[in-house]
């Protein structure tokens, strides 16, 4: 086969009908502006003709399901090999997967703890213990000469019953005696228990006096024992010579506690799986969690008296039953509605949320303006919230009080998932939810150090081979602070194509394409290195890798870049270099190729002359714990512009998302959110509210899009509804909806695509055929503004709508802003489902941006370089210091050294990962962080070097005026009147 991949006249979207030989067997970046065309090369070409040719492969009954996968738009490709793309899809929906099954390593795990590990009693903590029918008997003949024994059969124990046809069954197989909770007795006709007692029988199966030559007989009446007993006896010793104990001794052939009685089946695998039946803890169904109401969330803030609405479920007090208790119970146990319920003692707090048991309370209620008194127990706001969410008709209601229940740890299993006895194995003195709970570093750590005894050691041997390479693996894409029970679904998109990176190494494959979407997202520097390495391990078994790709260090290190550009959507989608990272050129047919510049240094991300110190003011954080944090103290200095950093798992988005921003939240839009566990925080009154712009969707279906998410499409439909035109048909601006019946196309509902259900296939969306795509009816596309209709307006990027519509003061400045953030080639329709992460962040940071600020608003932004090219990240930034010249906080959690050398004030997190990290290491300018030994100190340090390098004459950048992108009578945002079964347009077929 060809030693490259050859394309030629590739048209898919943007790009502009290009030629492109790729070297096989070589790490090869995509890289360009968002919206050049990378992933329509990559994904949409590539990895699509490779996976339409795999289908041909397929029998024809398959492709019969399959026959919707269309050729992608080009002429001719050659040299594919098979090809697996390694997206950030999260790996898995279901609530049962985690790390360790997704890797494999749990399996592993499974089979270790099963043959070789330890069992001890969840009784009594004894080691367990099983013996051979020999051992036994040597035990029993190991008993000083002339002991006395009586080998009983044990065949009750600790149960209730009067046992009669026990005894005749016993009897009639010809046993005399018995021992019955611990006196010997004969078999009588007739005999039988208290039924009401527990009882424990034994029959005596042989009474023995130590001696020489006795073994037959012993082994004759140890086996019958063991019948009997169902693998287990008890030699009780009577007497004998002097120093003898009188006592029993208990024997089994199965895992054994001789103390509590327990025995143990013997293990298998399943025994520790949580997905079945025979090792999952029946409690929580091996998911180790539980619905529980959680106090934090009915006394949200204890600042807050019980007057002025401090129980969250109930609000403030009015006329009805639950209050009328409370009053009483007030009385009773000496507190008032007026006190802060922090200052309450505990046992106040306790009766109001666990009730009072069967106390009985004099309650006064008011019905119909006369007093009505009543005895009444209460049983506290728990159960009232138990008692609603399992008796209610109301779905409302439901999920009224569904909203104060968390998933807590599951009581019985304590998070372990399994039944007690698999929890009570251990390898290395831990059982395997110890294990599974331990961040991979030191799980890996863990098993460089465990050792196996005897016979043991033979059978553990492979197994832990296979987890240390798994491990292995894993700790080289830089995963090393995750743990084997972390849910997959809870997994970032970077971190779930790392995990599945590391398994693909493990299978070893060959002869494959791998295609991946920037896999350096969310990564650290540090841990940039070894992810590369993987990258170049996985191309070294003989597969082509081929990566889209901004990170720098990801381009230097590939062995061929493919830049596509110049700009982006109709400006890109053309080759600008196709070469080794150092043989890239600058221009190509007149274009200039801006990775090129950036690479060369001849364009770069300025370092700042001066850092700001803000307004003099500080917000304060004390005492966070939550997750691996250490409680150190975090000062933000407001008015600047703030950068989070640390490695992965270092505790970021432990303080940040989970700690200081549910707190703010709270405090300033009553959020219903819970910190993590905190102090106090100090400063509250130098900010107006939080603004949280993250990467979640701007809506879940393709009817939501980047017009109707930041109110721009309400100033387009108002426009259309004023057109001579509409006003003659007497259209009003609701005709020009797709959500609402009237203009749109009633086939698809206005999506202007429909669902096709697939069977076993994911569904697949194809464009509606009545309106082909349009979405409106014939008679509202007749209405055009400067001969566009608004479907048009639609198709139109964020670009050319700003040329389309320079005339119209509002629409253009909604347009700008998009335009600002760098998102000037997405199309004003284009559907919210096909945004990427990095781009729905953005959208949203362009809605803040046309509010009228207050200037004193914290904004908080985690990894907004997520799919940017160094250009588009030097628009962002320009967007942000933009907001912090308003006077607002800017707080972003980041990686990118572009990022952290502009910042005013770092906070650097670590020192390492997982249970390494949660410490604040440094707080204090890029400057002075770069003269730390800390991770991020040392590649900051690079950088700066770098920048200081480079020539100082590039222009100033633009300052961005956010007072000219602010509009004064915002719509917010489009209101989604659809049914939930429209969602997607109706289904055929
Ligand atoms: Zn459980
Ligand atoms: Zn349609």
């Amino acid at each position: 086969m060809d030693e490259r991949i050859i394309i030629r006249g590739a048209r898919e979207h943007n790009l502009q009908n290009i030629d492109l030989d790729i070297p096989r067997e070589q790490l090869v970046v995509i890289t360009g502006l968002s919206g050049s065309g990378k992933s329509s090369l990559a994904f949409d070409t590539i990895y699509a003709e490779g996976q339409r040719r795999y289908m041909e492969s397929l029998s024809a009954y398959a492709r019969q399901f399959l026959g919707m996968m269309e050729r992608p738009d080009v002429d001719f490709i050659d040299g594919l090999s098979p090809v697996i793309a390694i997206e950030q899809k999260t790996v898995s929906r279901n609530p049962r997967s985690t790390v360790g099954t997704v890797t494999e390593i749990y399996d592993f795990l499974r089979l270790l703890f099963a043959r070789a590990g330890e069992a001890y009693s969840y009784v009594t903590g004894n080691r367990m213990r099983k013996q051979s029918d020999d051992e036994i008997v040597d035990g029993i003949l190991a008993f000083p000469e002339g002991t006395k024994v009586i080998l009983l059969a044990p065949v009750v124990k600790g149960r209730k019953g009067h046992y009669r046809e026990l005894f005749e069954q016993i009897a009639r197989q010809g046993y005399e005696r018995v021992r019955v909770d611990g006196t010997l007795r004969e078999i009588e006709p007739g005999m039988k228990l208290d039924r009401y007692k527990t009882h424990d029988i034994e029959v005596v199966v042989d009474r023995l006096v130590i001696k020489e030559g006795l073994r037959p007989r012993v082994s004759q009446s140890v086996e019958a024992a063991l019948g009997l007993g169902s693998g287990t006896l008890i030699a009780a010793v009577v007497g004998g010579p002097e120093g003898v104990e009188v006592r029993d001794h208990t024997f089994s052939r199965h895992l054994y506690d001789p103390e509590s009685g327990l025995s143990y089946d013997e293990p298998s695998p399943n025994t520790f799986s949580f997905n079945s039946p025979y090792g999952a803890c029946p409690e929580c169904n091996g998911l180790g969690t539980r619905q529980e109401v959680d106090p934090d969330l009915i006394i949200p803030n204890p600042e807050r008296t019980i007057a002025e609405g401090g129980l969250a479920p109930l609000g403030k007090p009015r006329d009805i039953w639950i209050f009328s208790q409370l009053r009483a119970v007030a009385e009773v146990y000496g507190f008032d509605f007026d006190t802060p319920l922090a200052d309450l003692t505990e046992r106040q707090r306790a009766v109001i949320l666990e009730g009072a048991g069967d106390e009985q309370f004099d309650i006064v209620y008011t019905y119909k303006n006369r007093e009505v008194r009543y005895q009444h127990r209460f049983g506290g706001l728990i159960q009232h919230l138990w008692h609603t969410y399992e008796n209610t008709g109301s779905a409302s209601q439901r999920k009224w009080a569904e909203a104060f229940m968390r998933q807590m740890p599951c009581r019985a299993c304590g998070g372990g998932r399994l039944k007690p006895e698999a929890l009570a194995y251990r390898v290395g003195g831990r059982s395997i939810a110890e294990l599974v709970q331990m961040d991979l570093a030191s799980l890996r750590a863990f098993f460089e150090a465990v050792s196996f005894e005897g016979q043991q050691a033979r059978i553990a041997a492979p197994i832990v081979k296979e987890i240390r390479e798994r491990l292995d693996f894993l700790l080289n894409v830089g995963v090393g602070y995750l743990n084997l029970d972390r849910a997959a679904r809870s997994l970032s998109g970077g971190e779930s194509q790392r995990i599945r990176l590391a398994t693909q190494i493990g299978t070893q494959l060959t002869g494959v394409l791998y295609v991946l979407d920037e896999p350096s997202i969310g990564l650290h520097p540090r841990d940039n290195d070894r992810l590369i390495d993987s990258l170049r391990q996985l191309r070294d078994l003989g597969n082509s890798v081929l990566v889209v790709e901004h990170d720098r260090e990801m381009i230097e290190a590939a062995d061929f870049v493919v830049d596509l550009g110049p700009g982006a959507g109709e400006k890109g989608g053309r080759v600008l270099g196709a070469a080794p990272p150092t043989r890239l050129p600058l221009q190509t047919d007149g274009h200039t190729s801006l990775t090129a510049a950036y690479l060369r240094g001849e364009r770069h991300i300025r370092v700042p002359q001066e850092r700001r110190t803000g307004n003099g003011h500080t917000l304060t954080l004390h005492g966070a714990t939550g997750h691996n944090l250490k409680g150190d103290p975090l000062t933000l200095p407001l008015g600047t512009f703030i950068c989070v950093t640390g490695v992965s798992g270092s505790g970021k988005s432990s303080l940040v998302n989970q700690t200081l921003y549910p707190i703010l939240a709270q405090h300033f839009h009553n959020a219903r959110l819970t910190p993590l566990p905190y102090d106090r925080i100090e400063g509250l009154e130098h900010i107006d509210k939080v603004i949280d712009i993250d990467q979640s969707p701007i809506g879940r279906t393709p009817r939501s899009n980047p017009a109707t998410y930041t109110g721009l499409f309400t100033y387009i439909r108002d426009l259309f509804a004023q057109l001579p035109e509409a006003k003659l048909r007497g259209y009003r601006p609701g005709r020009f909806s797709f959500n609402v019946k009237g203009g749109r196309c009633e086939a698809c509902k206005g999506a202007g695509i429909v669902k096709l259900e697939m069977n076993f296939l994911p569904d697949v969306y194809v464009e509606c055929e009545t309106c082909k795509g349009r979405r409106y009816n014939p008679e509202t596309l007749q209405v055009r503004y400067k001969g566009a209709s608004i479907a048009d307006v639609l198709e139109m990027t964020v670009s050319e709508a700003l040329a389309f519509f320079e005339a119209v003061p509002r629409i253009e400045r909604k347009l700008r802003t998009l335009q600002s953030v760098g998102l000037g080639y997405i199309r004003l329709g284009q559907q919210a489902t096909t945004l990427s992460g990095g781009e729905a962040q953005r959208v949203k940071l362009a809605k803040e941006l046309s509010r009228p600020g207050t200037g004193q608003t914290l904004y908080i932004l985690d990894e907004p370089t997520t799919g940017l090219h160094f250009e588009d990240i030097r628009h962002l930034l320009n967007v942000l210091k933009a907001l912090v010249r308003k006077g607002n906080t800017v707080l972003v959690i980041e990686h990118n050294l572009d990022v952290v050398k502009v910042a005013d004030h770092v906070i650097d997190l670590g020192p390492d990962g997982g249970e390494a990290g949660g410490h604040i290491v440094f707080a204090g300018t890029p400057e002075a962080l770069a003269a730390q030994e800390t991770h991020t100190g040392r590649f900051l340090r690079e950088e700066l070097a770098r920048c200081a390098r480079l020539r100082g004459d590039l222009e100033e950048d633009e300052e961005l005026d956010l007072d000219a992108l602010i509009g004064d009578d915002d719509p917010g945002e489009e209101e989604d009147a659809v049914d939930e079964d429209e969602e997607a347009g109706a289904p055929v077929g």
